[in-house]
C-alpha cells in the first residue's frame, strides 16, 4: 500500500508556533524532504527528533520529486518542510504535490504558519477579498509588467519582498498605483522585532530611503478603488445603434442588440431609432 505526503508548515520566526500535529507528523514520517537540510536539522534538533532527511529544492526538484514519489508508492510516508512557513507557497512543494496527485498518492496539508496570511490578518487592510502575488521579478521590466497588470486590481494585494529590493519595489509600486495608495509593511513577523508600518506607498518610499530596511517583509497593498461605469449618453447609444443598422442588422435586431450591449431599456432605444432615417 502506498504511503502519503504530508505538507508540514514550520515557524516563520517563533519556534513556539510549531503545532503538536506538525511535531507528531515529523516524528512519525519515514523520511523528511527539506528545502535546506541544514535549516531543518536545527528545527529537528530543537524538537528532539532524529529522522532521515533528503533535500528537495528548486534546482533538484524534478529529479528528487520522482525519487520521493517512488518511495511513497513503495509504502513510505514523507513529510515535506520548507525553510519557514507553509511548503508550496512561494516555496518548493507545488510540483511535488502535482506529481503525487498524478500518481494517486494522498496529500495532506497541515494548517500552520504562513507569512502571507499572518501579515494580512494584522495589516488593517480589507481582508474580505485578496490576491497573493508572491515575489516580484528582480528584473525591472518584468517587475513593472507584473505591477501594470495589477493597476485595476480592486482586491487587497499580498507581496513577499527581500529587504535589499524593497525600496526599488516601493518606488515602482508608487509609480504604478500612485503615491497615495495605502500599504502595510509587515516586518519580522512573530520575531523579537515584529513591526507593522501602516502608511502610503509615498510614505514608505520616504521612510525606507532614509533608513535602510532590515529583516523579512510582507507587503499588503490596498486594492484600487472600483471604477464606476458611466451610463452611456443618448448620443453614444444613438451612434451605437446607427452603426449596427449601417452594418446590415434589421432595425428590430439592432434595437435589441443595443439595449443588451449598453444595458438600456428597449423602449429607450426604440425612441432613439425613430430619429434614425430608414
Ligand atoms: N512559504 C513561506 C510562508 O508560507 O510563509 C514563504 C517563503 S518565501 C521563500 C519567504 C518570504 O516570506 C520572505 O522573503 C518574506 O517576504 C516572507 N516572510 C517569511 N517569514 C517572514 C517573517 N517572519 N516576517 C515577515 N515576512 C516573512
Amino acid at each position: 500500500m502506498a504511503g502519503m505526503l504530508y505538507l508540514v508548515p514550520t515557524p516563520i520566526g517563533n519556534l513556539g508556533d510549531i503545532s503538536t500535529r506538525c511535531r507528531e507528523t515529523l516524528e512519525n514520517a519515514d523520511f523528511i524532504a527539506a528545502e535546506d537540510t541544514r535549516v531543518s536539522l536545527k528545527l529537528l534538533n530543537h524538537l528532539g527528533i532524529k529522522k532521515s532527511l533528503v533535500s528537495y529544492y528548486e534546482h533538484n526538484k524534478d529529479f528528487k520529486g520522482e525519487k520521493i514519489v517512488e518511495r511513497i508508492l513503495a509504502g513510505e510516508t514523507c513529510a515535506l518542510v520548507s525553510d519557514a512557513g507553509s511548503p508550496a507557497i512561494s516555496d518548493p512543494g507545488e510540483d511535488l504535490v502535482k506529481q503525487c496527485a498524478a500518481a494517486g498518492i494522498t496529500v495532506c496539508a497541515i494548517p500552520g504558519p504562513c507569512a502571507a496570511i499572518t501579515a494580512l490578518s494584522i495589516s488593517g487592510q480589507a481582508t474580505g477579498r485578496f490576491c497573493f502575488e508572491g515575489f516580484l521579478s528582480t528584473a525591472k521590466k518584468s517587475r513593472r509588467e507584473h505591477l501594470d497588470s495589477l493597476k485595476k486590481e480592486t482586491r487587497t494585494m499580498i507581496f513577499y519582498e527581500a529587504p535589499h529590493k524593497l525600496v526599488n519595489t516601493l518606488e515602482d509600486m508608487a509609480a504604478v498605483f500612485g503615491a497615495d495608495r495605502p500599504i502595510s509593511l509587515c516586518r519580522e513577523l512573530t520575531k523579537l522585532h515584529e513591526e507593522v508600518v501602516r502608511t502610503t506607498l509615498g510614505g514608505a518610499v520616504a521612510k525606507y530611503t532614509e533608513n535602510a530596511p532590515k529583516g523579512e517583509f510582507v507587503l499588503i497593498v490596498a486594492g484600487a478603488e472600483p471604477e464606476i461605469e458611466e451610463a452611456p449618453t443618448e448620443d453614444d447609444a444613438a451612434g451605437y445603434l446607427k452603426k449596427l443598422i449601417d452594418s446590415g442588422l434589421s432595425r428590430k435586431d439592432a434595437i435589441k442588440q443595443t439595449a443588451k450591449d449598453l444595458g438600456l431599456p428597449k423602449n429607450v432605444v426604440y425612441d432613439l431609432a425613430l430619429n434614425i432615417e430608414e
